[in-house]
């Protein structure tokens, strides 16, 4: 795939940006970024080390004191309106950009790059509109609230969203006044690079914005670690989580974390499947089922079984698998690692006799060093069988009954995941008691997912980790209260 102009500087300078200088990288020491779709390495980015971390930090904190700490909120909000203003001029390499890197379809990657604008212009104008209090208090005081920025905040991004990931946890930080440190996926870094390249031609403030590239065990340790930071934003696996919590504990700072999840699809008697079975068999497909928020888990009244089964084996039947630029249902996984990781779930399965329902196929003449594997969707899995139960993060889905309304509660929350919920019924009492009765972050009813949803506050609960991001909730994560009382006399 012949790649855009705008991965140029990634690809002859690959670097960290610290302060407002990109920091070149020892050749010896870059990590090579693989297409997923045909094994090529594309571009190479820095293995940073705790050394150049500690220059991040040190920069972020400068910052602080300096022009961008300065910058008022109207001004940060034009910083970011510029920065959005240069990516929607750049929408499509972006999107090819991401594409090559994640192996995700290119109009996934475009709707991926959409996102990104949103998240920018949503924060850009939010960030003079999140207030403090004045309370009412005793005669002769004032009461008040501040809002201020925690720091230097911490960004450990994922590599399956990459682009939007990065928009949606910067975006909200910068609107609130923070520095941010970020350090994408050593698997899909270059969209992040890319952005932060216009962020920078847009004028942001030195420091405001710091990007250390590297591995997880590396960067991202040394990252999460450091004694400078003030507050940690991570998204990605429970394992990794669980470390960057202990690391937050030990230094008394918050973190918000996103960690993924085993989403159910509710389907009652009285469902519009017209309406539910594209969106429950997008919601596991999407990039691979390699998505937060897949919808892996399917829970059907045991009434209308039968006829579920049947559209979605022809559903999955139909699905197809190729290139970015084919744009198929999916494209490859992002790793041989995580091929085989979702290989062994399926083979699993298979073993313990598990019978395939239906099952997607492979487009011809696809180049065999690509991570390809065709979607499948499993019929009547016992309900604690590894499939039903553990987050597969790829294109596997799990068909399971449930006899009553209390049942299919049951069966929802019996996981120690809860990030979202898909209910499709028509009863709008019952749709009111499933939103009351399922332990998750998010509910949707009959629809599953958002065009972008940026206005929603989106985390979860359990497994799937703690505190929110979107929306203008995400204004006060990224911010500390300060409470402030003056006496000035009766
Ligand atoms: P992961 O290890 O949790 O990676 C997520 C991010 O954390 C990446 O930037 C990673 O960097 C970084 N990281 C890894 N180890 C770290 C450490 N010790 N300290 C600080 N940062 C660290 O996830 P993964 O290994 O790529 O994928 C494994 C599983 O995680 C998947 O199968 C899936 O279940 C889950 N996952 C969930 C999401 C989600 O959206 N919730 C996203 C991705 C993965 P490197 O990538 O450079 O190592
Ligand atoms: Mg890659």
């Amino acid at each position: 795939m012949s790649l855009p102009q705008i991965l140029d500087h990634s690809r002859f300078n690959p670097g960290y940006l610290i302060g407002k200088e990109w920091i070149a990288v020892d050749p010896g020491v870059a990590l090579d970024c693989v297409d997923p779709a045909d094994g090529a390495v594309i571009a190479s980015i820095g293995n940073a080390t705790p050394r150049e971390v500690d220059l991040a930090v040190a920069a972020a904190r400068r910052s602080l004191s300096a022009a961008w700490g300065d910058t008022s909120p109207r001004d940060r909000g034009r910083a970011l309106m510029r920065w959005a203003s240069l990516v929607d001029a750049q929408r499509e390499p972006l999107a090819a950009l991401e594409a090559a890197d994640t192996g995700k379809p290119i109009s996934t990657a475009r709707r991926d790059i959409g996102v990104v604008l949103d998240y920018l212009e949503f924060y850009a104008g939010a960030a003079n509109k999140f207030h403090g209090q004045v309370l009412p208090y005793y005669p002769g005081f004032s009461a008040q609230v501040m809002r201020e920025p925690h720091g230097v905040t911490a960004h450990i991004i994922p590599w399956n969203y990459p682009a939007s990931q990065f928009a949606r946890t910067v975006a909200p930080a910068l609107a609130m006044g923070n520095a941010c440190v970020v350090k994408p996926s050593e698997e899909a870094s270059l969209s992040v690079l890319a952005l932060t390249r216009l962020a920078m031609e847009s004028g942001l403030a030195a420091g405001a914005l710091n990007v250390v590239t590297g591995t997880g065990s590396g960067a991202g340790a040394a990252l999460s670690e450091h004694r400078g930071i003030d507050y940690i934003s991570f998204t990605g696996s429970p394992e990794t989580g669980s470390r960057i919590q202990a690391a937050a504990a030990r230094h008394h700072i918050p973190c918000c974390l996103e960690l993924g999840g085993k989403s159910p699809q509710i389907v009652f008697a009285d469902a519009d499947l017209d309406l539910a079975i594209p969106a429950i068999v997008k919601g596991i497909v999407q990039h691979a089922g390699q998505t937060c928020s897949a919808g892996s888990r399917l829970l059907v009244a045991q009434a209308i079984h039968e006829a579920v089964a049947s559209r979605i084996a022809e559903a999955f039947n139909r699905l197809r698998v190729g290139t970015p630029v084919m744009d198929l249902d999916c494209g490859p996984l992002i790793n041989r690692r995580q091929k085989s990781l979702v290989s062994a779930a399926i083979e699993g399965a298979l073993e313990r006799g598990l019978q395939v329902l239906g099952q997607g196929r492979l487009a011809p003449g696809l180049n065999p060093a690509g991570n390809w594997l065709a979607p499948m969707a499993f019929a009547s899995v016992p309900r604690q069988d590894p499939l039903a139960v553990e987050e597969v993060f790829g294109p596997v889905l799990s068909v399971l009954s449930f006899t009553d309304e209390a049942d299919a509660i049951a069966l929802a929350n019996d996981s120690p995941f809860g990030l979202v919920a898909g209910v499709w019924t028509r009863d709008g009492a019952r749709q009111q008691r499933l939103a009351r009765g399922l332990r998750c972050g998010q509910v949707f009813i009959n629809c599953y997912g958002g065009p972008s949803g940026v206005e929603l506050p989106f985390g979860g609960v359990g497994r799937s980790g703690h505190g929110r991001e979107k929306g203008m909730l995400a204004l006060e994560h990224m911010s500390i209260a300060k409470t402030v009382v003056q006496y000035y006399g009766d």
